[in-house]
């Protein structure tokens, strides 16, 4: 007999779509993710630590209390070597408020000027934090890289322009969503996580 497969339904404590369309892609069609903004929640999901982990672990157990329905959450940071690991767990508001990802590319920019290429390493860090039955699982994706001179592509989203992965001669924001979710911290992340819950829905 082969195995039966069920549909698992799973929030995403996020409400960035970009975000939702990489997991989804990476989750497959096992898997029906919905955003709290699609139960009525439409505020921003808290993050006030000064650790990846710890806001990743806050952003999830916050969908939890609200909901008790099995939720992840992710929390990722781009940590600059030559800038001591910054922009790192501020990286969604490098620039200040409110959040603009044009601006922080630019201020990024601005604080590697002068640094030549080979400098200017760099990494994606993304924890992802799963709540189900009220139990905390998290997984850890990375992604080596370098800042790039000037921005350049224009898929993806947040720093994607600006970051060349290791071993590439172009930025994430000119990589498919495919080639993307292949080599990134969240790709990483997530497949960890399917392979996790993959586990629960296959009878
Ligand atoms: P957060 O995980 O949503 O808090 O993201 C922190 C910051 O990193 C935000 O400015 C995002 O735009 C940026 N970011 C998160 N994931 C990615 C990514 O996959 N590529 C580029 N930037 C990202």
């Amino acid at each position: 007999m082969g195995a039966i497969l069920k549909f698992m339904e799973i929030i995403f404590a996020s409400c960035n779509r970009n975000k939702l369309i990489e997991a989804g892609k990476v989750l497959g069609p096992s898997f029906k993710i919905t955003l709290p903004s699609d139960r009525g929640f439409t505020n921003d999901v808290p993050e006030t630590h000064t650790t990846i982990p710890e806001n990743a672990i806050e952003k999830a157990q916050f969908i939890w209390d609200m909901f008790h329905e099995t939720c992840f959450a992710d929390d990722t940071g781009l940590e600059v070597d030559c800038l001591n690991g910054e922009p790192g767990v501020y990286s969604a508001r490098y620039a200040g408020e409110p959040k603009d990802p044009v601006k922080n590319v630019q201020k990024l920019l601005k604080e590697l000027e002068g640094v030549p290429f080979a400098r200017r390493t760099a990494r994606f860090r993304c924890v992802v934090a799963l709540i189900e039955n009220g139990e905390l699982t998290t997984f850890e994706g990375r992604c080596e890289g370098h800042i790039a001179l000037e921005p350049q592509g224009e898929l993806g989203f947040g720093y994607d322009p600006i970051f060349v992965p290791e071993g590439m001669e172009k930025t994430m924001a000119m990589l498919t969503l495919e080639e993307k979710n292949a080599i990134s911290h969240r790709g990483k992340a997530m497949e960890q996580l399917s392979c996790h819950l993959l586990k629960k829905v296959q009878l």
